[in-house]
């Protein structure tokens, strides 16, 4: 279920149906404000549509202050164990304060912090990761990991409720994403609140962003989660917000900046692609319009399965295309490829239109054909002719499975090999 409540962090709004909104956190020393500032215009810029960074000391609380004002995005505080600091850091005009109501001191200190924030408007993220949940659940936690945390969730909910405080979001978290997924899915049934996700301490810019891909990806293509934090072990925050970036456009639940899309290469390719996408890549970050722009290592499949992007490539051996929604533009040397593609980008940036050369187009369109080869056993086409073989034998209907909440979404589907 998704969240139907929402909270307001700085001018945010976080569940409610409103988009899944991007977080990330700081990784320096907070009180250090000339790199924490830095790091917080880094991160915005590249997308973070909030950041949290670590209150763990005086000093910190006090920079606190002066990054709530400067911030060009909302701040929310990264309290543990100690209330005062929650106190001082809702004082310091935080955005949103995250603790964990299990390790801040006991009911009456959660109590004191929820009747601070109320006065100030200030909202709360409550939760807890897999490492740190409360003692009387440690039993269940070996039992039912997925119970335990569940459980927790409920508990601080509760807890919050009895306080008359319901300005908050929710997040339970593990370094297991099994059973991140299946906590989260059973806690959306349970509260309404909105859910902030994660994988804790998914790991580096490689392996963390895989599994915080199919951890979360799954959980918002079911319709679960808020907003989002990919926790990787990068001193560059602005990573994480590229990757959050990355999956909320797979999933099209947001658009920010183009999309591209690529071949896998194969025995055909006859140019260095690999250098090619990742300049194309490069240059891209630079445009702000949700295009589509396609690379495609050979022309054997005509423009094939890039057909719908908005702009795109096919190389060769000395002599590539340039194409625009399934139709060539021009044929250049391949050396060009790169640099002609983006002045057609360009001039559609300038006059929104697609500016068609009918002499090159032709000449193009020749090229195409002199070069593909609609009998060529391509990937694209093997992928084709196996969608097809599939819908033949399905009959074209969907076979939706019934989920089990009780069990990991896995459980049962694990193999070994020998
Ligand atoms: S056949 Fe397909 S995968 Fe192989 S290089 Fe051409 S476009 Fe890329």
């Amino acid at each position: 279920m998704a969240s139907k409540r929402h909270v307001n962090v700085g001018g945010v709004q976080i569940g409610g149906g409103a988009p899944v909104v991007v977080q990330t956190m700081t990784k320096t020393e907070t009180a250090n404000l000339t790199a924490t500032m830095a790091q917080i215009r880094t991160v915005a810029e590249a997308g973070a549509d909030l950041v949290r960074v670590a209150v763990p000391r005086e000093k910190d609380v006090e920079a606190l202050k002066t990054i709530v004002r400067e911030s060009p995005i909302p701040i929310i505080a990264d309290i543990h164990f100690n209330h005062t600091l929650a106190l001082k850091a809702i004082d310091a005009g935080a955005h949103c304060v995250r603790l964990n109501p299990g390790n801040i001191g006991g009911p009456d200190k959660v109590a004191e912090v929820a009747a601070r924030a109320t006065a100030a408007s200030t909202p709360l993220r409550i939760g807890v990761n897999s490492g740190s949940l409360p003692k009387h659940l440690h039993a269940l936690e070996r039992e039912n990991p997925v119970e335990a945390l569940v459980t927790a969730g409920v508990e601080f909910v509760a807890l919050m409720e009895r306080l008359d405080f319901t300005d908050f979001k929710v997040s339970i978290k593990s370094t297991n994403v099994p059973n991140t997924i299946a906590a989260n899915r059973i806690l959306s049934e349970r509260i309404d609140y909105p859910l902030h996700l994660g994988i804790t301490e998914a790991g580096t810019k490689w392996s963390g962003s895989l599994k915080s891909a199919v951890g979360l990806g799954t959980l918002l293509a079911d319709g679960i989660g808020d907003t989002i934090r990919i926790s990787l072990s990068t001193f560059h925050a602005e990573e994480e917000v590229k990757v959050a970036w990355e999956i909320l456009k797979a999933l099209g639940l947001r658009e920010r900046g183009p999309v591209l899309i690529a071949c896998p290469t194969c025995g055909r390719l006859q140019f260095d692609m690999d250098t090619v996408v990742t300049e194309i890549e490069r240059r891209l970050e630079a445009y702000a319009d949700p295009i589509e722009v396609a690379v495609l290592g050979c022309a054997v499949n005509g423009i094939g399965e890039a057909s719908h992007a908005d702009f795109g490539i096919t190389g060769a051996k000395d002599e590539g295309l340039i194409f625009s929604r399934g139709k060539p533009l021009r044929k250049v040397p391949t050396e060009q490829l790169v640099d002609v593609l983006f002045e057609e980008i360009d001039k559609y940036a300038t006059s929104r239109k697609i500016v068609v050369d009918e002499r090159a187009a032709a000449e193009g369109a020749a090229w195409l054909q002199a070069n593909e080869d609609a009998t060529a056993m391509t990937p694209e086409r093997l992928a084709a002719l196996e969608k097809a073989e599939a819908a033949a034998h399905d009959g074209g209907d969907d076979v939706l499975a019934v989920l089990d909440e009780d069990v990991s979404p896995v459980a049962g589907r694990r193999f070994t090999r020998a």
